[in-house]
């Protein structure tokens, strides 16, 4: 047989101390760095050169399977020691990313042996003269010894041992040991890849400020990155804790919506599941965070684990907060805006005729407010319209929702009312505008207001109708010399004069 292979637990057991001591030293010798993670690339390199030593080989080598198709195998030389110059290979045009037909049985049979996690060796004059021998001819190697390196139980690559010199015949003893190489090999290669993997996630996490989770529908536990959630007392990268602890951590609110979340999605089957979530923090601060993940199936389609990331939102959070606030809100005064007061007006015309809940409407109007800015400027009007809004406010004691309509036109709906309160409210802040004169630099600006008073109590209307109601006795307030207060009940009673014009 020219090339001898075979799986690992079947080689001999008899240990022979001469010809294995010293390469189980130089084994342990570069163990510990490579077992750390510490050891890529400097630590495979020291151990290559150890193992060449007490080999007494020429070369040393490890080939990294790049790519491996049914049809071709592409492989780089990545590491090498060699006894001497005229032994080194690496770098060589002929050994870099170099591709491969996988053509020839022979050739196959060594690379399904070698995926298999199986050894070979060989001595080339032994072998019968075709591509195989001339391949080693070629190279001056006298005999070789090839183990795989696996990886995750894929063949990652190659540990070779070139002999140049002698025809060497490998014992079990060595070959035994020198799979424990191969396994330090693979050990650093793990390590390699996960600190690489780590640093990946570390960059996203410093950009996105994320972490990661997962759920395992096996053992029903979730693990989740300590960064999630700063609090919880997790030393290690491995802690897990049941899902009905971990749903503790998510807002009472969100916890219902976002589990029929998830089980929409996994009816869907598939795609990828978004979903905006408050979380607690350790000082029961909330944290906006969304969720990405995607499911993982097993062979037979059972589900196995949810997971992905989660991204801090906050800052989105807080701009869609002020966007949302923004469309609302009144710039100069942050009451309400006409927009939204309308669609509050709205919201009570339904309860009402939900419940029977009248309300009532107060449509003030600052008396000779042109004025104000003419005398004292625009920015003095700013003030004056700031002021009006605090004494309202001040005058309703949270009784009534405040808005600004536009200009100096102001809105103030009062839930529950009849008439007369009503009417008493809109009495009690005219005369609180009149007794509050706005200090504006060393300016003292007196003020009156016109209020117009309608109330609801049940029945079809709109919000157009009723503010319409309200603005009538308004336009009848500032005809009947302003700084008082009409009810639109009185003015239906009255049959209009023709004037048309509000101001
Ligand atoms: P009336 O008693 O009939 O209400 O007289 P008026 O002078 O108050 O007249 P009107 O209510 O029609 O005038 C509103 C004025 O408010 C017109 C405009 O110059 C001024 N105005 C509108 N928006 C602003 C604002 O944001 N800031 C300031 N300073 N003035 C504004
Ligand atoms: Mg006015």
């Amino acid at each position: 047989m020219p090339i001898s292979t075979g799986k690992f637990d079947t080689l001999g057991s008899s240990y022979e101390a001469e010809s294995t001591a010293g390469l189980l030293a130089a084994i342990a010798r570069s163990a510990e760095k490579l077992a750390s993670g510490r050891g890529w690339p400097d630590g495979v390199n020291d151990l290559l050169a150890a193992l060449g030593r007490a080999t007494g080989v020429s070369r040393v080598w490890i080939f990294q399977t790049v790519a491996l198709t049914p049809t071709h195998i592409t492989q780089n030389y990545t590491f090498e020691w060699a006894a001497g110059p005229k032994y080194k290979q690496i770098g060589m045009p002929m050994f870099s990313m170099f591709t491969n037909p996988i053509d020839r049985p022979e050739y196959r049979d060594l690379i399904e042996s070698r995926q298999r996690g199986e050894w070979q060796k060989t001595i080339t004059s032994r072998i019968k003269p075709g591509w195989l021998r001339d391949n080693q001819e070629v190279q001056k190697i006298k005999s070789m010894l090839t183990i795989p390196v696996m990886v995750e139980d894929q063949w990652w690559g190659t540990l070779g041992f070139d002999d140049c010199e002698r025809e060497y015949d490998w014992s079990d003893e060595e070959i035994a040991l020198l799979r424990t190489a191969g396994y330090l090999i693979s050990n650093a290669v793990l390590s390699d890849r996960l600190s690489a993997k780590r640093k990946q996630f570390d960059i996203l996490k410093q950009i996105t400020d994320s972490s990661a989770w997962a759920y395992d529908f096996k053992t029903g536990q979730v693990w989740c990155s300590p960064e999630l959630i700063h609090s919880l007392p997790m030393p290690t990268d491995n802690f897990r804790l049941p899902l009905r602890e971990a749903l503790g951590w998510v807002h009472p609110e969100d916890r219902h919506p976002s589990l029929e979340a998830v089980r929409a999605y996994l009816r869907k089957g598939g795609g990828v599941f978004r979903r905006d979530m408050r979380l607690f923090t350790d000082c029961g601060d909330i944290r906006w965070v969304e969720f990405i993940g995607n499911v993982r199936k097993g062979n037979s389609g059972e589900l196995r684990q949810f997971a992905g990331i989660a991204v801090d939102i906050g800052a989105r959070k807080r701009e869609e907060e002020r966007l949302r606030k923004e469309a609302v809100t009144d710039p100069l005064t942050g009451v309400m805006n006409r927009r939204m007061f309308l669609r509050t007006l709205q919201e009570h015309i339904d309860r009402s005729l939900d419940e029977g809940d009248g309300f009532g409407l107060l449509l003030i109007d600052i008396d000779w407010f042109k004025g104000v800015n003419d005398r004292h400027g625009h920015v003095a009007g700013d003030y004056v319209l700031r002021h009006f809004v605090q004494v309202c406010s001040a005058a309703l004691d949270h009784q009534g929702i405040v808005a600004r309509l536009g200009g100096d036109e102001f809105a103030v709906l009062l839930p529950d009312v009849g008439p007369d309160e009503a009417r008493a409210v809109g009495e009690k802040l005219r005369r609180n505008v009149v007794s509050s004169p706005c200090l504006f630099e060393d300016k003292r600006i007196l003020l009156t207001a016109s209020v117009g008073v309608t109330v609801h109590d049940g029945g079809v209307t709109s919000p157009a109708r009723i503010v319409e109601s309200a603005d009538l006795a308004l336009y009848s307030a500032k005809k009947s010399g302003r700084n008082c207060l009409v009810a639109a009940h009185d003015v239906a009673c009255k049959v209009p004069d023709g004037d048309a014009a509000h101001d």
